[in-house]
């Protein structure tokens, strides 16, 4: 493997923007190419559904109306849009879509996921040093003393499990500083 030395890195991850051009957007956009769907992607045109990037849809856990553009929600949303054609063929329902955010990346031995919303105040953990063996650290988003948001990089299948579960479950936190003490331990034990 060749190794390129560089002088700076400017790393731009994020889940929110105000603007065009980041991952979720938190205000529905009609224009021609975004299209606004119900929790089941069905548009306002009859037996047309739109899924992925393209869809503003309502996201359920934070009672908004979003648009997410990354590829776990492509996946989820063509799903569940099968699913709603399928039931209703059969004269059936489904429950409307629950997705929890998810956004991960992965670059040569680096890998992070990320899940819930990044809005509030945030609280880093772990070690976060370029000269770190392990690469191991995270921080959590915490919104109305919830934690609602967290990112791990370099975490294990069961480590990333655990942080999805918290910004799924939102705990109450009532201390930053012990939350930063306890780290990752404070996902794990949710
Ligand atoms: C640079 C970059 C990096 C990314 N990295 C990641 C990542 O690391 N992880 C991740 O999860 N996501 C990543 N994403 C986002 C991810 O690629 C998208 O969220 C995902 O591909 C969306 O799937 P989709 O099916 O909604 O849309 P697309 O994959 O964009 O598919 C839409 C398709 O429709 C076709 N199309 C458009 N207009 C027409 C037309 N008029 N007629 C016929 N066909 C048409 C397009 O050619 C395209 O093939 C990245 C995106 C970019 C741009």
């Amino acid at each position: 493997m060749e190794k390129i030395w560089v002088g700076k890195i400017i790393a731009r991850a994020g889940t929110r923007c105000s603007g065009r051009g980041g991952i979720i957007h938190d205000e529905a956009e009609k224009n021609s190419t975004r299209k606004e769907t119900d929790g089941f992607f069905k548009t306002s045109i009859p037996d047309v559904y739109a899924v992925g990037d393209v869809a503003t849809f309502p996201l359920k856990l934070y009672n908004e109306i979003r648009r997410v553009e990354h590829v776990d929600h492509a996946r989820k949303s063509a799903e569940q849009a099968v699913k709603a054609i399928f039931a209703s063929e059969q004269g059936t329902s489904i429950d409307e879509y629950d997705y929890l955010p998810y956004f991960y990346s992965r670059a040569f031995d680096l890998s992070w996921q990320f899940y819930g919303d990044n809005v509030g105040e945030t609280v880093l953990f772990g070690d976060s040093s370029p000269t770190s063996a392990t690469h191991k650290f995270g921080s959590y988003w915490i919104k109305d003393g919830k934690v609602i948001g967290a990112f791990l990089e370099s975490g294990t299948p069961e480590e990333n499990k655990a942080i999805a579960k918290v910004a799924r479950v939102q705990p109450q936190v009532d201390s930053l500083d012990q939350l930063a003490t306890e780290g990752l331990s404070f996902a794990t034990k949710i």
